[in-house]
């Protein structure tokens, strides 16, 4: 007796990229790869699965993602605490310090794979999602913060995305954040009606992110609290003037946003986002800024850093809109055939074929000429190659151009002889 087997899904939040649609997938990595190698950036591959202690201490014991999005488990076979990657910037710098990396000389470094959060899943949220992550590790000055940028706009421009706003604030230095600190903590226990559950439990352990509430309800009050803006000394202004200049060459406009101060612990000096309202309520595509503690928190030899990460399901979904890709075809020839020796000679000669650089499909197993024909069409392939009982006694193929525009000056079907089949369709397909 066969017993019924429960269909095992998905897990929800984690997608499933299916042959029609991750041709833009691998269209949009293919780009990306190119810009960044066009800025001096190299690839790395860091594993998904780290120590937790990487992340709660890289990103901060209070925050969204370590307070309740991470996937963590103990390893049963040796105890260990064990994290997969919620982002990248983490990983990365471990792996710089652990391979001595920044002892010779700066990075330009860049990551793209899955990264996990457990989170509600909605549009553009989901709990396996995709990030091109980018780090320039050892660069001090405004001038890299503004390349970072630069080349971002001009990644929009590559993709043909418009109505991609970027946003930008200055979270200055240590010392900067401990004034405006107290002086927020002051305000928000003058404001403690207004808060929120979590406000209430932020507000002294972390109470920048008190500010970056989503809660509608604590706008006003958000709105109107204390600026980490106006507590910036000279050398924070510098650098952020530093940075806005810059972006005024390249003609790249922003909007100073102060409240913007990004999820993570661990930036400092320049934050920025890049926002659209094309995307519903998940609008921002990009996030980043600079992170020059994060090395020497980690255990490295101190430097400074500066990075971003883009969404890139969030960034799909927008090029989606800019344009419809089509589905590249499966195949370039398709070979139909009748009859086991025709079938083994289809096989030998569609091997020719590839090593001519021809993408070909070889029917499987048995089926009548009509259904051969319906699933050549359905390929997108602009050949057909017939094999036969009369085309094994001629040692010759009908080759049956199926997109009219490719039959040119030709009869729609021709007789060619295998020796010339290979050069017929490298010619024409
Ligand atoms: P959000 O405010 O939307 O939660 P975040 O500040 O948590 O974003 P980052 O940690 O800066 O996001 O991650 C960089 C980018 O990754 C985001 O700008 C966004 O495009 C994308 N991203 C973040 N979380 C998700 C998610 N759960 N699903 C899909 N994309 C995401
Ligand atoms: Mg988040």
């Amino acid at each position: 007796m066969t017993q019924s087997f429960q269909k095992v899904r998905a897990l929800t939040g984690m997608k499933d990229v299916l042959p029609d649609t991750s041709a833009q997938w691998e269209g949009l990595e293919a780009t990306v790869r190119d810009w960044l190698a066009g800025y001096g950036y190299r690839n790395m591959r860091t594993p998904v699965l780290e120590h937790t202690r990487l992340f709660t201490r890289g990103i901060g014991e209070v925050t969204d993602i370590v307070e309740k999005e991470m996937y963590s488990f103990t390893d049963s076979l040796n105890d260990e605490q064990l994290t997969m990657r919620p982002e990248f910037t983490a990983g990365m710098v471990r792996a710089c310090i652990e391979h001595n990396m920044l002892y010779e000389r700066p990075q330009r470094v860049y990551a793209l794979g899955p990264v996990f959060r457990h989170e509600k899943p909605q549009r553009g949220r989901y709990r396996q999602f995709h990030q091109i992550d980018v780090e320039a590790l050892g660069f001090a000055g405004p001038d890299v913060d503004a390349e970072l940028i630069v080349m971002l706009a001009r990644l929009w421009k590559l993709l043909g995305l418009a109505d991609i706003r970027l946003e930008l604030n200055s979270l200055g230095q240590a010392h900067e954040r401990a004034a405006h600190r107290a002086a927020l903590i002051e305000y928000l226990e003058q404001h403690k009606s207004v808060l929120d559950e979590e406000a209430l439990r932020r507000m002294y352990t972390n109470p920048l992110r008190v500010l970056d509430t989503k809660n509608p309800a604590m706008q006003a009050m958000a709105d109107n609290a204390p600026r980490l803006f106006d507590f910036l000394g000279e050398a924070s202004l510098a650098h952020f003037q530093g940075v806005c200049e810059r972006l005024q060459d390249a003609g790249i406009a922003y909007r100073l946003n102060p409240r913007l101060v990004r999820g993570l612990d661990y930036y400092n000096l320049t934050v920025f986002e890049w926002v659209t309202d094309r995307l519903g309520a998940q609008g921002t595509v990009c996030g980043g800024g600079r992170y020059d503690g994060l090395i020497e928190l980690l255990g490295g030899k101190p430097a400074p850093a500066v990075g971003f990460a883009i969404g890139m399901e969030r960034l799909l979904d927008l090029c989606s809109q800019a344009g419809e890709a089509e589905a590249p075809p499966e195949c370039q020839v398709y070979m139909i055939h009748q009859g086991e020796a025709a079938q083994r000679r289809a096989a030998l000669l569609a091997e020719e074929l590839r090593d001519a650089g021809l993408r070909v499909i070889v029917h499987a197993g048995s089926s009548g000429f009509k259904s051969q024909f319906r699933r050549a069409d359905a390929s997108g392939a602009k050949a057909a190659v017939i094999l036969g009982d009369d085309e094994l006694a001629s040692d010759s193929a009908s080759v049956k151009w199926l997109r009219q525009e490719d039959a040119g000056e030709q009869p729609q079907q021709e007789s060619v002889g295998f020796d010339r089949l290979t050069t017929v369709l490298k010619n024409r397909v």
